[in-house]
């Protein structure tokens, strides 16, 4: 008989799957380049190391626990530090979505951070996207940079490397990583025509303001949440 642990564990390596496969699709991720992972009871559930996505199936994905330990005969992703510090410092992390999208990658390798030339910087949990001191990677020293660069936020381009993302979901992991990589492409064109005009702090404090209100789904959504927004008054109830 299946126990529960296997069940949830059969859900997660099915969900985990269908969002790597997700990334090259959406065209944020390429061949064996990034990896993705998803929080689990005992640790969390992570790409295997050095395998194209398109040629991956549940049974390839590999349990690692917070203290570093593994299940199987595949390795985990070499950047498995990167997911277990992430899992191990922020609690709110249930997902973490490593890629070497284009854009991102490009900023990262002049160097750039991301600054508030759009509101929309916002998404990652700051007013920039900041960029990590370039370690090789598969290391600790990679981490403990991320770690540094992302503060408070949950995302951070990588220098010479790519970018990561966390959220609470799969898809929230997912969603902000697109997201990074719609804002660098942005930037780098902004820049391309001439210097972007950067956000004040005040004028983010505003968008942060928003988004706590912002695209909640129907049943949490709040009067005071339509106030914020200033949506229009409702005919029909
Ligand atoms: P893995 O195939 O080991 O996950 O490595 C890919 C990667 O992006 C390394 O930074
Ligand atoms: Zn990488």
């Amino acid at each position: 008989m299946r126990s529960r642990t296997d069940e949830s564990e059969a859900g997660a390596r099915a969900a985990l799957l269908r969002a790597a496969q997700a990334l090259n699709a959406l065209g944020i991720n390429q061949g064996r380049s990034g990896n993705v992972s998803v929080r689990t009871a005992q640790g969390f559930l992570v790409t295997p190391s050095g395998v194209a996505y398109e040629a991956m199936t549940p049974d390839m994905l590999v349990p690692v626990t917070l203290d570093g330990g593994y299940r199987g005969d595949l390795r985990p992703s070499s950047e498995w530090r990167l997911h277990r510090d992430i899992y191990r410092h922020r609690p709110e992390a249930g997902a973490v979505v490593h890629v070497h999208s284009t854009a991102a990658t490009a900023l990262a390798c002049l160097r750039l951070r991301i600054p508030a030339f759009h509101y929309m910087v916002a998404m990652a949990g700051g007013t920039s996207i900041e960029l990590a001191d370039y370690a090789t990677f598969g290391t600790q020293e990679l981490s403990d940079a991320m770690l540094a660069a992302l503060g408070p936020r949950r995302a951070c381009l990588l220098a010479n490397h790519g970018q990561i993302a966390y959220g609470a979901t799969l898809e929230k992991a997912l969603d902000l990583a697109v997201e990074v990589e719609a804002l660098a492409r942005q930037y780098w064109h902004a820049r391309s025509l001439g210097e972007p005009v950067i956000l004040s702090e005040a004028e983010m404090a505003e968008v942060t303001r928003r988004f706590a209100a912002y695209g909640k789904p129907a049943a949490e959504r709040t009067a005071a949440d339509d106030a914020v927004l200033g949506f229009p008054h409702r005919l029909d109830g």
